[in-house]
């Protein structure tokens, strides 16, 4: 067992990180996307039938949850521009990145976060293959029918199940659930009360568990193996959930050229993702360097608490390190971000085309929250705002503007996108929103302070 201060011997960013300070990383395995994509055995295809699955499921969807009519049952989310707090921001650094954008999942239907994306897709598919197997549903058929006695009665039969602390068991799990399935989250104990209260109201079975949260999964996992009509979705493996998350990559390009935003070799695009076990910011990354090859760039984006992608793709051990393993906690307020160690399958498939992780403080987050409330009106989740700064670190960070050099895009950064991605909050009671606003807003007074006083 390598000890912590050889981990820091042998990658010295390991020493800032094992302080908690914020650090940007740059991940010199990042290549040119023709190699990267050699050795995958996923393509551009398998993004194209999962695409394909969720138009076919589009009138189901409508019919099931009224919300999603506007969209005739597509579940997509906008993109925006943020002026105000990317003025803010600015003012900071005293240099304005080109463009900055919002992707507003905390909007998605359903679930009101990006595991809306991944989540629904998996129960979806599940759903779709065993009305193919077991009755005479075909792909030719109108999805809507599957809102009838016999699929529910089918459904009814079968299971599904998920160990998650957040997102992703109410994504599953209110999408299990409405679709007629019996609907299983593990839980811990310490996951937030109002997502117990809100999986039960909507009819799914929380289990909580006392102490280690991974012996939850586990056991759910082998409660899944010994009963064939239990599906488990499981967090760190699946590829149906990665290609859910894919397909966002189709749907923002769209989003793109109805905005005049050009994407090619003077037009970069950078996109900064919360990351937890990887599955979401990966699977993104994945459609959209399918989409947009080299000429976009992907961070990610995990608390100081909780740098697990950036383990394990500094030290190539992927899932088989822990943030344990240099002395960090994983205790962070950003829920959804709260991970000990990344999902292998995301880090050995893109180790090659992630461009870095980088750290967020959790006082920062909820600064960022509050911001971007007084700014924009807009409510995220701790977690979803990881995003934020990372534009303003990749120009103001030495390391950030070795990337740029490196890649030789310093003459075309005027003309840069820089995307972050919101991934939640629309779930969140307000009375919890309100407590975070105001955490962010004596941290913001805090700090003002402390520069009045130091002048
Ligand atoms: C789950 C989640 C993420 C990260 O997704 P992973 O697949 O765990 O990496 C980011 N933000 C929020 C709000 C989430 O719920």
């Amino acid at each position: 067992m390598i000890t912590s201060s050889e981990w820091i011997q042998q990658y010295p960013i390991l020493g800032s990180v094992a302080n908690r300070e914020e650090v940007f990383w740059c991940n010199p395995d990042y290549t040119a996307f023709k190699t990267a994509q050699s050795r995958l055995t996923l393509s551009e295809e398998d993004i194209f039938n999962a695409e394909q699955r969720l138009a076919r499921f589009a009138p189901y969807i409508a019919k099931l949850f009224p919300e999603t009519q506007p969209s005739q049952g597509i579940i997509e989310s906008p993109l925006i521009d943020i002026p105000h707090i990317q003025e803010a921001l600015s003012e900071d650094i005293d240099i304005r990145p080109g463009r900055l954008l919002l992707k507003c999942d905390n909007q998605l239907a359903i679930s009101g976060s990006v595991k809306a994306r991944g989540g629904i897709y998996e129960v979806l598919k599940h759903a779709e293959t065993l009305a193919l197997d077991q009755t005479a549903f075909t792909t030719d058929d109108d999805y809507s029918i599957l809102d009838s006695a016999i699929y529910r009665q089918l459904f009814s039969r079968h299971s599904i199940s998920v160990g998650s602390t957040g997102n992703l068991g109410l994504s599953i799990g209110i999408m299990s659930a409405r679709l007629g399935f019996q609907a299983t989250v593990h839980m811990s104990a310490d996951a937030k009360q109002w997502k117990k209260d809100l999986l039960r109201e909507k009819g799914v079975n929380v289990i909580e568990y006392q102490g280690d949260f991974s012996k939850a999964v586990e056991q759910g996992r082998q409660q899944s193996e010994q009963d064939a009509n239990m599906h488990f979705v499981d967090d760190e493996q699946s590829i149906d959930l990665f290609m859910g998350y894919a397909v966002a990559a189709k749907r923002l390009q769209q989003q793109l050229q109805s905005l005049n935003v050009a994407v090619d070799a003077n037009h970069s695009l950078f996109v900064y993702l919360p990351c937890g076990v990887g599955g979401g910011p990966g699977g993104i990354t994945f459609g959209l360097k399918q989409v947009f090859k080299d000429n976009v760039h992907c961070f990610f984006a995990e608390p100081t608490a909780s740098p697990c992608m950036m383990l394990g793709l500094m030290t190539g051990l992927h899932d088989k390190i822990n943030v344990r393993d240099i002395g960090l906690d994983n205790v962070t307020d950003a829920d959804g971000l709260a991970v000990a160690s990344p999902s292998g399958l995301v880090g050995k498939t893109l180790y090659q085309m992630i461009s870095g992780c980088y750290t967020v403080e959790d006082n920062h987050l909820f600064e960022y929250l509050n911001q971007m409330i007084d700014l924009e009106k807009i409510s995220l989740e701790p977690s979803a705002l990881a995003g934020l700064p990372g534009a303003f670190r990749l120009i103001a960070t030495t390391v950030g503007q070795q990337y740029i050099k490196q890649h030789k895009l310093s003459t075309s950064m005027a003309n840069a996108t820089h995307i972050v991605w919101a991934t939640g909050g629309s779930m969140v009671p307000d009375d919890i929103m309100n407590s975070y606003y105001q955490r962010g807003r004596s941290l913001l007074a805090g700090d003002n302070q402390s520069i009045d006083s130091d002048s």
